[in-house]
This record gives structure tokens, C-alpha cells and sequence, in this order.
């Protein structure tokens, strides 16, 4: 049975009661998890605030090195990782070992950016006086983490928070705590002092309230829904912490007459229907121009008739491509529900895959064009493998529909129009426009969204900052 890990250990005894975690495939029990609360979430946080002076001291340098290390361990348990991954998420298992590489990859990245955490100089602020800006890590970081991509959605936050010398307490999400929980043995056993990573399990709005309300997490990072993110800053707002909240988003995609369609179409299929469309950054309404509308529709069903619906642990043949199941039920009704609303007012269904089964959380990839612009799959995110499609008669139609959304988190354009590439990286109001490529998330760019899809970044150096508080201090009397 996996249990909580903290101090550098798995403790057990921990919790009122335990929490199923089901292979969402076969809707069978692989293990269980405690119900933490507050005297857990407690616990990790002092187990985090002592091992703090210790990893502060270090020199980053060597904080750098530690995370590389740990980073190795990882990758080296990648198959195990990717296994566990899949019967707790869902993903094939060709996906669960793309994101245990992406978490690498993000540990390693910051491992990276260790030596170049820079404070400042300010000469001759007054006679004989001159200003430092020291850069101190912000302290306990709580960390709160969606299902969709557990452990690389974990590392954005992980990574930065470790560099900088903070001591993490982790919650992942009730569904996929598995994998995390294994991570941090792995990662402790590999050379992370004690306490300097720690895990929680249970219920976001019991654990991951009293983590946020914890008066000695000073810096809150959240992944998840848009609802609980506003929850988080209320909060978290009284007691004036440090927060980034990584939120839903709805992102636009305009294919223009000029497009390359075979490449958008390829972009469009893996954008939304990678992860069976759980993912925040993803293609979620695609615009297409009325000259390659034709085109692009028989392209795709074409693309996404080629899915086969299975449990991701089994090997897909060729030339299928496996999805897995969705991961909870609620959120396969609720794409159900999205997908009756819009047929109920008109939208037609161009394409929808089968699926047979009779057990696990599956839907299969549904493609819909016609759907009025204020239908549930245009106003509320579609956090699965459902897909509108819109019609445009120009630019300037498709950037009004595209910012018709109170998200704003991902967004592309596919055209070698270069003024129309300039318009759409100004206009689109969204964290990100990606020009004739695929939406994908590098370790190297800031990443994060406006509007209802959140507050701060991750990625890049930029996110290094929300980890970092400046200190001024001013010396003088030294003549
Ligand atoms: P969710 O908001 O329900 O849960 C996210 C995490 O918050 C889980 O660990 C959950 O246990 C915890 N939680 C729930 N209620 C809480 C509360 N009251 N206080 C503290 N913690 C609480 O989201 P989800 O369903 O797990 O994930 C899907 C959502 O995440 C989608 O909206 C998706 O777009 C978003 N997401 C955003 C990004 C991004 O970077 N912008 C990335 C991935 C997913």
C-alpha cells in the first residue's frame, strides 16, 4: 500500500481512512492512498521547514548537481515510472514514458539554471553608501497538482522551487498519487536530503485547503481547474503568499487559406487528441478558413478515424494509434453532456471513433462542426478528446471568435502570412501563439496564461522568479 512520504520516509499509519486509486482502463483498484488532513499536511511542513536551513546552505551550484543526480535516478526507473503512470492516469504507455522523460527533462533544466540565480549592485547610493539585491528562496512551497500530466506538471514546480533552495511539500491529485509518490523515494534515495521533498495524499478540498491555509507555506504553485484556482486565492490572499495558479484553458486554433493543411492537420489531431484531450494546452476550437475548409475536414477525419480505443498497458498494432480512457468518470459525463448540448442546438457530428467496451472511462474522438459560438464547448473548457470545428470567411472573424472565450491560455496560427502572423501573435490574447506548430509546452519558455486561465508563469528562467524573494540592503558607514 502506498503511503504518504515524509522527512524521507513513507509513513505509515497516517490519515483517517484511505482512498482507492483505480486503473481508470479497467475501473479496478491497483492500490490505495491515505486521507491526510491537517495534522499530515502539518508534519510535512515542519519536516520541510527543518530540512530548509540545510538545502539552504548549500551552494547552488551543488543544489544543481543534486537535482541532476536525482534527475539520472528518474530516468534510470523510467519503465517502472511509465507503468505505474498508466494504470493510475490512463495514458498509453508510449505517452507515460514521453512525460517521465519530460519530467527528467524539467529537472534537468533547472539543474542547469543553478549557477546563474543572480542578485544585484547598486554603486554610490548616497556618499559611501551602495545597495545590494539579495535573491532568498521564498521558504515551504505547497504544491498542488492536476491528474492530467502528474509528474511533469509537478516538475515545473519542483524544479525552480529546488534550484532556488525552498523545501517542497507536494499534494497530487486524489486520482494519480502513485507515480509521485514513488518519484520522491526514488529521487531521496538518489541523494535529496530528508525532508527537502515530501508528499501528501487525499482530498483537495480537506489536504490541499490546509496546505494552502498553512501558515508556514509561504508560496503556493497550483495546477488544476479554473474554479478551485479562485478557491486557492482566496485563500491564500489573507495571509499575502506568494501564488501562480496554472488554470483551464479553451485554445483557439486558425488555420488559414495559405496553411500548409496537411501539417495543420497533423498539429490539430495530436494538439487535441494526445493525452484522450486532457491536457490544458490544447487544440480545443479550430477556425478554418472557408477556402481550405473542405480539405482540412477530410484530412483530419481522416487522421482521427485511425485511433483505437484500449487500455494503454497493451501494445497498440499498427497503423493504430492507441488512446486510453479518460481518467475520471465525471469529467467523460461532463464531454458527454458538452457534446449533447451542441448537437441539441444544431451542431452536427462529423466524426465520432468507436468504443464497445463495457469497462473503463473511455470516449471515443468525436469531431463536430456547427456549433453555435455560445455552446458549452466554446464558453466552458472540453477536457477530453471532443473537437469543434468553425468555419471563417477572414482574419479579423477568426481573431474575434478566437478571443471570444474567458480563456486564454494556448492559441496557433498556421500560415506563412507574415502580417498575419504578426496580427495573430499581437491580437490572440492567450500566454502563448504558436505559428505552424504543434502546442507544446518547452522547458525553455515562460508558460502560463491570461484571463480566467491563471496567474504567473512556469518554464524558463522566468519561473525561477516566483521561487526567489529580493532582499535590499543597503551598506554604508564603512570609511
Ligand atoms: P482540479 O482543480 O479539480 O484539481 C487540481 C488539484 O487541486 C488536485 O490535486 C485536487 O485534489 C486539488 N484540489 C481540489 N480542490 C481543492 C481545494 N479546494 N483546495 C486545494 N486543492 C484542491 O483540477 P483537475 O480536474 O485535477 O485538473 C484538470 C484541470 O487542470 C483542467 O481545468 C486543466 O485545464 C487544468 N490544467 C491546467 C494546466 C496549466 O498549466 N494551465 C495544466 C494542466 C491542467
Amino acid at each position: 500500500m502506498a503511503e504518504p512520504f515524509v522527512g524521507g520516509e513513507y509513513v505509515k499509519g497516517l490519515g483517517l481512512g484511505r482512498l482507492p486509486v483505480v486503473d481508470p482502463a479497467t475501473g479496478e483498484e491497483v492500490d490505495s492512498v491515505p486521507v491526510c488532513g491537517e495534522p499530515e499536511v502539518d508534519a510535512a511542513v515542519r519536516s520541510a521547514g527543518e530540512a530548509l536551513p540545510g538545502w539552504q546552505a548549500l551552494p547552488a551550484a551543488r543544489r544543481g548537481e543534486i537535482l541532476g543526480e536525482v534527475a539520472r535516478a528518474v530516468m534510470g526507473a523510467r519503465d517502472e515510472l511509465a507503468g505505474l503512470l498508466t494504470s493510475e492516469q490512463g495514458k498509453p504507455l508510449r505517452e507515460a514514458r514521453i512525460e517521465i522523460r519530460r519530467f527528467v527533462h524539467t529537472l534537468e533544466h533547472y539543474a542547469g539554471l543553478a549557477k546563474n540565480i543572480r542578485g544585484g549592485y547598486v554603486p554610490d547610493l548616497d556618499e559611501g553608501a551602495y545597495g545590494l539585491i539579495l535573491r532568498r528562496p521564498v521558504g515551504v512551497v505547497g504544491a498542488i497538482v492536476p491528474w492530467n500530466f502528474p509528474t511533469t506538471l509537478l516538475a515545473n514546480k519542483l524544479g525552480p522551487a529546488l534550484v532556488a533552495g525552498n523545501a517542497v511539500v507536494a499534494k497530487p491529485a486524489e486520482t494519480t498519487p502513485l507515480t509521485t509518490l514513488r518519484i520522491a523515494g526514488i529521487m531521496h534515495e538518489a541523494g535529496l536530503p530528508a525532508g527537502v521533498f515530501n508528499v501528501v495524499t487525499g482530498e483537495g478540498p480537506e489536504v490541499g485547503e490546509a496546505l494552502v491555509r498553512h501558515p508556514d507555506v509561504r508560496r503556493v504553485a497550483f495546477t488544476g481547474s479554473t474554479e478551485v484556482g479562485r478557491r486557492i486565492m482566496e485563500l491564500a490572499g489573507p495571509q499575502f503568499k506568494r501564488v501562480s495558479v496554472e488554470l483551464g484553458g479553451s485554445d483557439p486554433v486558425i488555420v488559414c487559406p495559405d496553411a500548409d493543411v496537411d501539417a495543420a492537420v497533423k498539429g490539430v489531431n495530436i494538439g487535441r487528441f494526445f493525452n484522450a484531450g486532457q491536457a490544458c494546452l490544447a487544440a480545443k476550437r479550430v477556425y478554418v478558413f472557408d477556402e481550405v475548409y473542405d480539405e482540412f475536414m477530410e484530412g483530419l477525419v481522416k487522421r482521427v478515424s485511425r485511433y483505437e480505443l484500449g487500455d494503454g498497458l497493451q501494445k497498440a498494432e499498427k497503423p493504430k494509434i492507441r488512446m486510453g480512457p479518460m481518467n475520471r468518470t465525471r469529467y467523460r459525463d461532463q464531454v458527454d453532456s458538452q457534446l449533447e448540448e451542441a448537437v441539441s442546438r444544431g451542431a452536427r457530428i462529423v466524426y465520432q471513433g468507436e468504443w464497445s467496451g463495457s469497462k473503463g472511462y473511455f470516449f471515443p474522438p468525436t469531431v463536430i462542426e456547427g456549433a453555435p459560438h455560445d455552446s458549452r464547448v466554446v464558453r466552458e473548457e472540453t477536457f477530453g478528446p471532443l473537437l469543434p470545428v468553425f468555419r471563417v470567411g477572414d482574419l479579423d472573424e477568426a481573431l474575434r471568435l478566437a478571443n471570444d472565450s474567458r480563456y486564454g491560455l494556448g492559441s496557433s496560427i498556421w500560415t506563412r502570412n507574415i502580417r498575419w502572423i504578426h496580427r495573430a501573435a499581437q491580437e490572440i490574447e492567450a500566454g502563448m501563439t504558436w505559428v505552424n506548430q504543434l502546442h507544446y509546452g518547452y522547458d525553455e519558455l515562460p508558460f502560463g496564461g491570461v484571463k480566467d486561465s491563471g496567474v504567473g508563469r512556469e518554464h524558463g528562467p522566468e519561473a525561477l522568479e516566483y521561487y526567489l524573494e529580493s532582499k535590499s540592503v543597503v551598506i554604508g558607514g564603512l570609511d
